[in-house]
């Protein structure tokens, strides 16, 4: 695109900064670090305040009435920003929302950040990144980071049949709470984490609930031996890989007992090998009957879903339970190497090809992702400041970029689905990441980062 298509009218130069798109979680933990560096950066968030998917009011959100973490608080907070001692082990989706806007205001990002903005395109100029807002605005930035989340574009599975149903269909995105199953026969198709959820308030309102499952998943209690699933998990992060995968699962069974019992298929995969369902709620529901579990559906016939093992229900809701397809609609394709509805980025983060883009959030992981975003953050933030510096590191962790391809799976052989194409296992991540920190002499974050920042 020449410069004249591209500079429409008079435009803001804020080169000498950093763009962030998206004040979620994985913007909040680069404005910090961007802050704590004295990397020069702006906020722009399309929503009134910070949160991003935690605030069920945020347009788009797929947040729901009884959503709570399904990692535990523990594990879960900002980096030198534990969660309060009076959360829960696991924290509503209010507490969480709660948590973000304090630790927004204990750094003081906010004045950041300019709300109600969206960012509406992107595109590289010779001088930099121009960004075009959604009131007509263009400012000139020295880089962007998308942190604009994946979790906004639902996935519509088309069902074979779908326009003889005489009930209703949505998608998750657009569930809020119980009170639409009132007095009806519900089908949840997927068993997600939100997809086991949504079929637990359906248990207990509907007139009946199902849930649709294509593959059997291993399902984790929230507790084991009264500690929470992932600071158990932690204690044993010193066994290896393949070995705690066999010993788990064999402790899982005993646990949880055979899942085939209850109508649900038994994992063709092993332990760990697909995001974990942290959930004892449903299988409570299973063995109370106030859930039923089916296999794969076949088809819609009118008012009947049938199933591919014969069977078939009675139903007047589908909730399809069925995922996200990511996309930086901003960003024209060109910017992005996708793979499998995913881009490819260096550690999930740095793009190949395009000097100055970053993206964050844009990943699955096997824990709480927020200390996870700050060491990723921290990375960008030490690359950008090397780079400033015209220190000889930032040059050879651009070769690094165009070259390395890590494997970060710890040993585990993810199933091969679009899901996991991006999935990293965090230990085999840390690992990764801490060596070339090392190698590179960049800081790690340590008790204490970020203190200059705090208000009191
Ligand atoms: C039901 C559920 C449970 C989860 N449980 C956990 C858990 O237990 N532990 C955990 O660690 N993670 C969990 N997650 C993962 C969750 O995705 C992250 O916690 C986190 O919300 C992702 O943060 P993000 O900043 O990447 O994206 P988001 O939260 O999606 O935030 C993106 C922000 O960008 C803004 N935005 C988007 N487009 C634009 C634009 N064009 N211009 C300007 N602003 C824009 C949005 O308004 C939003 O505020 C869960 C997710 C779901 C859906």
């Amino acid at each position: 695109m020449t410069r004249e298509t591209v500079f429409k009218k008079q435009f803001t130069d804020n080169s000498d900064s950093y763009c962030i798109i998206g004040a979620g979680p994985a913007g909040l933990s680069m404005a910090r670090s961007f802050k704590s560096k004295g990397v020069s950066f702006k906020v722009f968030e399309r929503y009134k305040d910070v949160g991003g998917i935690w605030d069920m009011e945020n347009p788009g959100s797929p947040m729901y009435e009884s959503a709570h973490f399904i990692s535990s608080k523990y594990l879960s907070g900002y980096m030198n920003f534990p969660m309060p001692d009076n959360y829960p082990d696991y924290p509503s989706w209010k507490q969480i929302l709660e948590y973000h806007r304090n630790f927004a205001k204990e750094y003081n990002l906010y004045e950041h950040i300019t709300f109600n903005t969206g960012v509406q395109n992107i595109e590289q100029v010779e001088s930099g990144w121009l960004v075009e807002l959604d009131n007509g605005e263009q400012r000139l930035f020295k880089g962007i980071v998308c942190a604009s989340g994946i979790t906004w574009a639902p996935n519509i599975p088309q069902l074979v049949g779908q326009d003889s149903f005489s009930g209703k269909i949505i998608h998750s995105v657009d569930y809020r709470n119980y009170s639409l199953f009132q007095g009806k026969r519900v089908l949840i198709v997927g068993a997600g984490n939100s997809g086991c959820d949504i079929a637990c308030d359906a248990g207990t309102a509907a007139e009946q609930a199902f849930i649709s499952v294509r593959r059997g998943y291993y399902f984790i209690p929230k507790h084991i031996f009264g500690q929470p699933a992932d600071v158990f998990g932690d204690g044993a992060h010193w066994i290896p890989n393949g070995f705690s995968q066999w010993i788990l699962a064999k402790l899982l069974n005993v646990l949880v007992g055979n899942l085939e019992k209850l109508g649900l298929p038994k994992p063709d995969h092993k332990l760990f090998e697909t995001h974990p369902i942290i959930n004892d709620q449903l299988l409570h529901n299973l063995r109370h009957g106030d859930v039923i579990a089916k296999g794969e559906i076949l088809r819609i016939n009118n008012e009947f879903v049938e199933f591919k093992d014969g069977s078939r229900e009675k139903i007047d809701l589908i909730v399809l339970a069925t995922g996200y397809n990511w996309s930086i609609p901003y960003m024209n394709e060109k910017y992005f190497e996708w793979r499998d509805g995913r881009p490819e980025l260096y550690l999930n983060l740095f793009n190949r090809n395009y000097e100055n883009l970053f993206a964050i959030g844009y990943m699955e992981t096997d824990g709480g992702a927020y200390k996870m975003f700050d060491d990723m953050t921290n990375l960008i933030s030490c690359y950008i400041v090397a780079k400033s510096e015209n220190n000889y590191s930032a040059k050879k962790f651009e070769k690094l970029i165009k070259k390395d391809r890590p494997l970060l799976n710890g040993g585990i052989r993810y199933l091969d689905t679009p899901r996991h194409s991006v999935y990293v296992n965090q230990i085999a991540y840390k690992k990764y990441r801490t060596k070339i920190q090392r190698k590179l002499g960049w800081p790690e974050l340590r008790a204490g980062s970020f203190s200059q920042l705090l208000t009191k």
